[in-house]
C-alpha cells in the first residue's frame, strides 16, 4: 500500500470511528439526497435503532414530519444548485413526543478532485436547551415551541440564509394555511391568499427580498404588522393580523424574522358593526346624515382645486305612498331607491340619506357641464324606474344641484343653493332637476 492510500484508509477509519462515537448528529447524503452514512445520535434522533435503517433512504422516507423533510430537501437542492455551504444554521429536528427540538446545522458540499458534486456532509448539534433558555427573554422564540390558539401559522425565516428555519401550522375550526418549503413558496402562497391585491401586505410580500428586509430593519423598525383578509384552505375569507418581527440569531449572527398570522375575524367584524352603526343609515345602508356631511366637507377641503357637484334629491308625493299603502311600503321604497342611487355613482363619490325622503350625492372631480347634466338625467330616470314599484301613486323625484366652487366654497353654501334649486324644481311641477344659478 502506498503512502497516499494509507492516509486515505486512515481518514476512512477515523471518519467511521467519529460516526460511531460523536455526540453530534452527522450524516452524509449523495447527490440524490439519499443517505449513505449517519452517526448514532442522528439514527436515534429520527427514532431508529441502526444506521442501516437510514442508509439508502431519503428524508421523505425517514421523517414522519413530511413538511420538515421537504424543507431539508429544499435546502439540499439549493446547495446542489450552486448555493453556498450552510454554516451553523438553526433548524428544527424531529419532535420528541410533541416537544419541539432545534439544532444548529452545517451542511457542506462534497466534491471530488475534478470539482464535481458528490454529496453533502451534515453536522447538527442539538441546541434545544439553549433555545429554551433564550425563550425567556425573546418572546418571539416561544412561537417555535408552541402556537397560540388563535394563530394559523408562524414561520421563522433566516433572511441572510434566505431559507425557512421553521414553520408551525395548525388548523383552527378546519381552516388552515398552506405549508411552505421555501421563502418563494411562502410569498406566492401569501400573494395568492390575500384577498385585496393592492393592500399593504400584498405590496410587502411582492417585494419580499433580503435587501428590502435589511433596509426596513436598518431603518430602525423591529416589527411590522398588517391586517388583511385572507382566503383559507376551506375557501373561507377571514381577517388576519400578521406580524413580522426581526431578531438576530445568536449562533449564526444572521438577521431572521418571525412571521405570524393570527385570526382576528370576530374582532374585526365587531369593529365593522360598531363603525357601521355609527356611520350608516340603518334602514337604507347609505351613509347617515352626519357622515355624509363630514365626508363631503372632507372632500371639499382636500380637493379644493377641483370641481364637484352636489345633487340634493327629494321624492315627490312620498307622503301619499305612506298614507295610501302604509309606512312599511314607504320603507321598502326607500331601501330599493337607495340601492339604485348608489349604483348611479362611483365608489369614491358620496351618497347619503340626510332625512326622510331626502338624499345627497356628491359627484367628485367633474369636468364640464355636460357630465353634470347627464348625471342629473340618469338620476331622474333611475328614480322614475324605482317609482314603478307603486304605479298607482304619482311618485317621482326632484333634484336641486349646486356646483363647487361656483355656487359656494363651503358645504353650508352649497347646501343652501341646492336646497333653493330643489324648491324651484318642486314649484315648477316636480319630476325634474334645476341647477342653482351661476
Ligand atoms: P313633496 O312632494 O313636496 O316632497 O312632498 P312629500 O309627500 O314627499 O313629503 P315631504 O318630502 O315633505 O316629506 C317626506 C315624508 O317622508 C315625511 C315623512 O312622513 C316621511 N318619512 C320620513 N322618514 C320616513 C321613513 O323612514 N319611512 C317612511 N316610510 N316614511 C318616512
Ligand atoms: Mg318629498
Amino acid at each position: 500500500m502506498n503512502r497516499t492510500s494509507e492516509i486515505e484508509n486512515l481518514i476512512n477509519i477515523a471518519f467511521k470511528t467519529m460516526l460511531d462515537n460523536t455526540r453530534d448528529m452527522v450524516f452524509v447524503k449523495d447527490v440524490n439526497s439519499v443517505y449513505v452514512a449517519a452517526s448514532m445520535p442522528f439514527v436515534k434522533m429520527v427514532g431508529k435503532e441502526w444506521a442501516e435503517e437510514i442508509i439508502g433512504h431519503t428524508d421523505l422516507e425517514i421523517f414522519e414530519d413530511k413538511d420538515l423533510a421537504k424543507r431539508y430537501l429544499a435546502d439540499d437542492k439549493k446547495l446542489f444548485n450552486g448555493g453556498r455551504d450552510l454554516v451553523d444554521y438553526i433548524e428544527p429536528i424531529t419532535d420528541d413526543h410533541g416537544q419541539a427540538r432545534y439544532g444548529s446545522t452545517s451542511k457542506f458540499i462534497l466534491r471530488n478532485s475534478r470539482g464535481e458534486i458528490l454529496g453533502i456532509l451534515g453536522i447538527t448539534k442539538d441546541i434545544t436547551r439553549d433555545y429554551i433558555a433564550r425563550q425567556h427573554y425573546q418572546r418571539e422564540l416561544k412561537y417555535l415551541f408552541e402556537l397560540p390558539a388563535d394563530t394559523y401559522a408562524v414561520s421563522y425565516i433566516d433572511i441572510d440564509g434566505w431559507r425557512i428555519i421553521s414553520q408551525r401550522r395548525q388548523s383552527i375550526d378546519g381552516r388552515e394555511m398552506k405549508a411552505c418549503y421555501t421563502i418563494e413558496d411562502l410569498c406566492n402562497a401569501a400573494l395568492e391568499a390575500i384577498v385585496d391585491k393592492d393592500c399593504e401586505a400584498a405590496k410587502f410580500y411582492s417585494n419580499f427580498a433580503p435587501d428590502i428586509l435589511w433596509n426596513i430593519y436598518s431603518g430602525g423598525k423591529m416589527n411590522l404588522s398588517f391586517k388583511y383578509q385572507l382566503r383559507l384552505s376551506d375557501d373561507s375569507i377571514r381577517w388576519v393580523h400578521s406580524e413580522v418581527r426581526f431578531l438576530t440569531e445568536i449562533d449564526s449572527g444572521h438577521l431572521c424574522a418571525m412571521l405570524s398570522a393570527k385570526d382576528i375575524d370576530a374582532e374585526k367584524k365587531q369593529e365593522q358593526k360598531i363603525y357601521a352603526a355609527a356611520t350608516m343609515d340603518r334602514m337604507t345602508m347609505l351613509l347617515n346624515r352626519e357622515t355624509t356631511m363630514e365626508s363631503i366637507e372632507d372632500i371639499l377641503e382636500k380637493e379644493h382645486d377641483r370641481t364637484h357637484v352636489l345633487y340634493m334629491i327629494d321624492i315627490d308625493n312620498f307622503k301619499m305612498l305612506n298614507d295610501t299603502l302604509g309606512h312599511q311600503a314607504g320603507d321598502e321604497f326607500l331601501i330599493a331607491l337607495s340601492a339604485e342611487l348608489k349604483k348611479v355613482f362611483r365608489e369614491s363619490d358620496v351618497v347619503g340619506r340626510i332625512g326622510g325622503d331626502e338624499f345627497f350625492a356628491l359627484m367628485r372631480t367633474v369636468n364640464g357641464m355636460h357630465k353634470m347634466v347627464e348625471k342629473a338625467k340618469e338620476l331622474l330616470i333611475t328614480i322614475q324606474d324605482v317609482c314603478k314599484m307603486y304605479p298607482n301613486i304619482p311618485l317621482s323625484g326632484s333634484i336641486g344641484i349646486s356646483i363647487y366652487p361656483e355656487n359656494g366654497k363651503s358645504l353650508e353654501e352649497l347646501y343652501a343653493q341646492a336646497d333653493a334649486a330643489l324648491y324651484q324644481a318642486k314649484r315648477k311641477g316636480k319630476n325634474q332637476f334645476v341647477f342653482a344659478p351661476l
